[in-house]
């Protein structure tokens, strides 16, 4: 054994802190706060239409490469639905491919438009699979740090726009945007949309946005990168339907690009799974043309489990920032008279049986990350009330 197994381009990737925090959950019957995941299935109708289309013998072999048209249909409809009104419409045939949710979307989009060496653009703290996905492509991430402001009853984390001016080079590939944000909450507005809009088309950059959020916003409204002059032939918009429809486990989500762009995604992407979720891709299909009321009704239900959590959480002696869109609460932890979240969120299960993630983590610059944990509040109102009652005894 000479050389160490894992290559060094993964060298810095130990296994994902979802999967460390779950365990830790498991082994010591902490209620997890941690992993975003809903603990109640999606709609009833919808997992019958996947029961159906496993029964029916639809999906059970290998679907086409782009996905089955249905579908590709359906995404189509939902994004004329969804931002017709923006001008934001796409081919089904040409300008749709379905992927392994959007984890799979995200890597075959940097894979197949990353050169060795090209700088991508991050906000961070930033979704776990984009570091290993850029490193994989060979490319460098170059992080833009979102930072607290605001006043005292309206803090939350905001992008600095010179900043992110300052991090294109002439190296700069593609950004790469997560609107709304997990971990912060954070949904970009329509002035620092058209901002990040004229600085890629200003110095001719790609975009990669991932919008897996967007129907999870409680504030403000989510507008898609593309829907910006100059952007829709530039940006890769990406989405899934594990958040929208309370289904992670079936792995179903999308890309959507001009052709061009599309096919530089598909060339990666069918040599990494190919294809995936045969019979679940029929019942994504029905889903998104679920009513208008499927989706306020989420958004209301995930809206008072927010109010619920942030407001225990500042009962609790943290410091709270209220998210306008996604399922998560970030939380700063100094005013316990504590400073170092990793260590913090280690002994949480023991403190008291809560689980959460320290957001360090999705840092480079690990110092900004170490007093926030984060929270996910996409669990039972009752899982809830009894993980506050637990963390009571933080203040006290
Ligand atoms: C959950 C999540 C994903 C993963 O989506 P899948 O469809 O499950 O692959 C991607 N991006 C962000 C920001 C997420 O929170």
């Amino acid at each position: 054994m000479g050389r160490p197994p894992l290559n060094s381009r993964l060298a810095e990737f130990g296994t994902t802190i979802f999967a460390e925090m779950s365990a830790l959950a498991a082994r010591t019957g902490a209620i997890n706060l941690g992993q975003g995941f809903p603990d109640v299935d999606g709609p009833e109708s919808v997992r019958e239409a996947a029961v159906r289309a496993l029964r029916d013998g639809r999906g059970n072999q290998y679907p086409p490469g782009p996905g089955v048209p249905e579908l590709r249909e359906a995404i189509a409809a939902h994004q004329s639905r969804c931002y017709g009104s923006l001008g934001l419409t796409f081919d089904p045939d040409t300008e749709i491919l379905v992927t392994a949710g959007a984890t799979e979307a995200v890597a075959a989009a940097l894979l197949g438009l990353v050169e060795p060496g090209d700088e991508v653009i991050a906000l961070e703290p930033y979704y776990d699979s984009y570091a290993a996905s850029i490193a994989l492509a060979g490319g460098t991430r170059v992080p833009v740090t979102l930072r607290p402001r605001g006043g005292a009853a309206d803090q939350h984390f905001h992008l600095d726009l010179d900043e992110l001016r300052d991090a294109v080079t002439d190296r700069t590939r593609l950004i790469l945007l997560n609107t709304p944000h997990n971990p912060t909450g954070t949904v970009l507005t329509r002035d620092e949309l058209a901002a990040v809009a004229e600085l890629c088309v200003e110095r001719d950059l790609l975009a990669v946005t991932d919008e897996v959020y967007e129907h999870l916003v409680y504030e403000g409204e989510h507008l898609p990168l593309a829907s910006f002059p100059g952007m829709r032939e530039r940006t890769v918009t990406i989405s899934s339907a594990g958040k929208t429809f309370s289904f992670t486990g079936w792995k179903v989500g999308w890309a959507m690009a001009p052709p061009e762009l599309l096919k530089a995604v598909r060339a990666a992407k069918q040599y990494l799974t190919y294809v995936a979720s045969g019979p679940f891709q029929y019942a994504v299909a029905e889903a998104l043309a679920l009513p208008d009321t499927y989706y306020a009704a989420l958004r209301d239900d995930l809206r008072a489990k927010r109010d619920l959590l942030a407001d225990g959480l500042r009962g609790a002696g943290l410091e709270v920032f209220t998210p306008s869109g996604t399922y998560f609460i970030t939380a700063d932890i100094r005013p316990l008279g504590e400073t170092d979240g990793t260590r913090f969120c280690l002994a949480l299960p023991e403190r008291c049986g809560v689980v959460a993630v320290p957001t360090q983590v999705f840092y480079d610059h690990e110092a900004e990350g170490a007093p926030f944990i984060r929270f996910a509040f996409c669990k039972r109102t009752a899982v809830l009330e009894d993980a506050l009652t637990r963390l009571k005894s933080l203040s006290g």
